[in-house]
């Protein structure tokens, strides 16, 4: 097997690897880039292949990064199936749609305001590419090897995301593990990644791999800021994403306040995004740590709300609440119509509930800023910002290193994606000192696991 990365190498997004087994070509995954604008042009950028030679598509979970540029290459003519986990196919399908969606709206606004260069600016890919795409997605269980195009391929679970997996694949020549994204124990939804299986060479991600997390934060950190804003009778704001972050904290806040840690005050999930997930996450319920009763009991206890005039009703009761609305980094969604209602009064609560990427709205927010842009306008933000940052979806450097010992031969190989440069090599030399095996940082378009000498043949793309 060749792998060759186009994507996720030296960066945290766009993950798409190519897979070559004699005259086959597969990919696992196929990510959008996301963050600073260089990043996101690599989205309009032809992909190096010809999608209609690729025979079929295999998919480690539904977070955009991993999934988001399946709609362009179905368009540009991929004809094969693609293989996920149950819980990834029913998850995909929300936030293909909704990543369509915006931006649809995203190209008719800046055709409107006339600020793109082109005449006729267009999205990277429409609801009808996505209804496409989701024509050719097909589950494939757990642990329950299945031939895919001449390789073998099987799913593990890795804690990450509902429906995260690992995906290894076998052909003649060897076997290869993909972590995907490696999640924590302790999480409040997901149980710990799973004993990993054996593979020749493993790719494994590095987000944190040069970082421990900081684990001083509990549930009872996030009462503790929740009540004392609820003290000052004002509103609790919390921006989240809708797939997994929504629920986690719906169960946090629920818990807590079975156990009389926080008030019984009215909480509300505004975003008609999250309330989906929510049902993919209760159908699969199995594959989750809390009980279906528990979970639905947590799911009911956070109203949702769905319309926009139930979405603006809100901002009219001064009563204490806690409103949970999307986007996580305050990059867009409702919570900012909340933000503007609420986050210019000194009683509301801010809680930034995670990881806040560089050039949003919420790392301004985290490093002090107190004066933002929303929808056109300048805000004066007098509510208090909080950062509560126990709920990691990534494993750190010890957590990946234990996830990666957890099997009971070691790879020949280790090739490290999924991070940024500085990151990966910090964490290729700590791997290096601790394994006796060849860890390698991958680069982007070469293929994994060669000397540079035998990286210098050309790469044949063609066919
Ligand atoms: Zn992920």
């Amino acid at each position: 097997m060749r792998i060759t990365p186009f994507g996720a190498a030296g960066t945290v997004t766009g993950s798409r690897f190519l897979v070559q087994s004699g005259r086959r070509k597969l990919l696992v995954d196929a990510g959008l880039f996301q963050g600073v604008k260089p990043l996101r042009l690599r989205n309009w950028r032809p992909f190096p292949v010809p999608p209609s030679s690729l025979d079929a598509i295999i998919l480690t979970h539904a977070h955009l990064d991993h999934s988001g540029f399946l709609p362009v290459l179905v368009r540009d003519g991929f004809k094969g199936d693609i293989w996920m986990s149950p819980p990834t196919r029913d998850l995909l399908p929300i936030l293909l749609f909704d990543a369509a969606r915006l931006q649809e709206e995203d190209a008719r606004y800046a055709g409107r305001k006339g600020y793109s260069r082109h005449a006729n600016p267009r999205p990277l890919f429409t609801q009808d590419d996505v209804e496409h795409t989701v024509r050719r997605l097909r589950r494939l269980d757990f642990d329950s090897p299945r031939e895919v195009q001449g390789v073998r391929v099987s799913l593990h679970r890795v804690g990450h995301l509902l429906g995260a997996a690992a995906v290894h694949l076998t052909d003649d020549e060897g076997t290869v593990l993909f972590s995907g994204d490696v999640g924590r124990a302790g999480d409040l939804l997901l149980p710990a990644p799973a004993q990993r299986p054996e593979a020749d060479r493993v790719v494994l991600e590095g987000t944190y791999g040069d970082r421990s997390h900081d684990r001083s934060q509990t549930l009872q950190t996030l009462a503790e800021v929740v009540n004392a804003g609820l003290g000052r009778g004002g509103t609790i704001l919390i921006p989240t994403f809708a797939v997994g972050r929504a629920q986690a904290l719906a169960l946090a806040l629920y818990r807590l306040r079975e156990r009389g840690g926080i008030p019984d005050v009215p909480m509300y999930l505004n975003s008609p995004m999250a309330n989906e997930a929510s049902g993919v996450h209760l159908e699969h319920v199995e594959e989750l740590r809390p009980s279906r009763q528990e979970l639905t009991a947590a799911l009911e206890a956070v109203q949702p709300v769905i319309t926009t005039e139930e979405s603006r009703a809100l901002n009219r009761r001064n009563e204490p609440k806690i409103i949970l609305a999307g986007a996580g980094m305050l990059t867009g969604g409702r919570i900012l119509h909340h933000l503007e209602a609420f986050g210019t009064q000194a009683t509301t609560t801010l809680i930034l509930a995670g990881y806040q990427a560089e050039g949003t709205r919420g790392r301004r927010l985290l490093e002090g800023d107190r004066r933002i842009r929303v929808h056109g306008e300048w805000l004066e933000l007098r509510c208090r910002v909080e950062l509560f940052d126990a709920f990691s979806g990534h494993g750190d450097r010890d957590e990946l290193e234990a996830w990666l010992r957890s099997a009971a031969i070691p790879p020949l190989g280790v090739s490290l994606v999924h991070g940024e440069s500085q990151a990966l090599e910090r964490f290729r030399q700590r791997l290096d000192g601790r394994l006796q095996v060849p860890v390698e940082v991958a680069e982007d378009g070469r293929p994994l696991g060669l000397d540079p000498w035998s990286a210098a043949a050309p790469l044949d793309l063609g066919d």
